[in-house]
């Protein structure tokens, strides 16, 4: 399977696979073990703090998760989503580190 470059392409395979809105696909990888690793991104990078309700797009690290698992015609499909951590831009604030949550339905 070839990795969508063009964006109607990627949005086209988004809604095939289920993606939330706001989600956007980075890569489909056919894995040697028959598994089809699927990279996905939010689209906004930007996190609400739960301490202060701060917005900040001030990336501090960033990590993949699996969010989905899940057989997709005769393949398994993994999913997995690029997580960023974000520091807090409440100098006050005592959370300082907000972890992105994945957007859902
Ligand atoms: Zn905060």
């Amino acid at each position: 399977m070839d990795v969508p470059h063009r964006h109607e392409h990627a949005m086209d395979r988004a809604t095939f696979l289920g993606l939330p809105e706001g989600v956007d696909l980075v890569s489909v990888t056919p894995s040697p073990s028959g598994v089809l690793l699927v990279d996905v991104v939010s689209r906004r990078v930007a996190g609400s703090c739960p301490g202060c309700g701060a917005r900040s797009e001030r990336v501090h690290s960033s990590y993949a998760r699996t969010v989905a698992d899940a057989p997709c015609a005769d393949r398994q499909v993994t999913m997995r989503w690029r997580v960023h951590k974000f520091r807090c831009s409440n100098s006050r604030c005592s959370q300082q580190i907000l972890t992105e949550r994945f957007p859902t339905h």
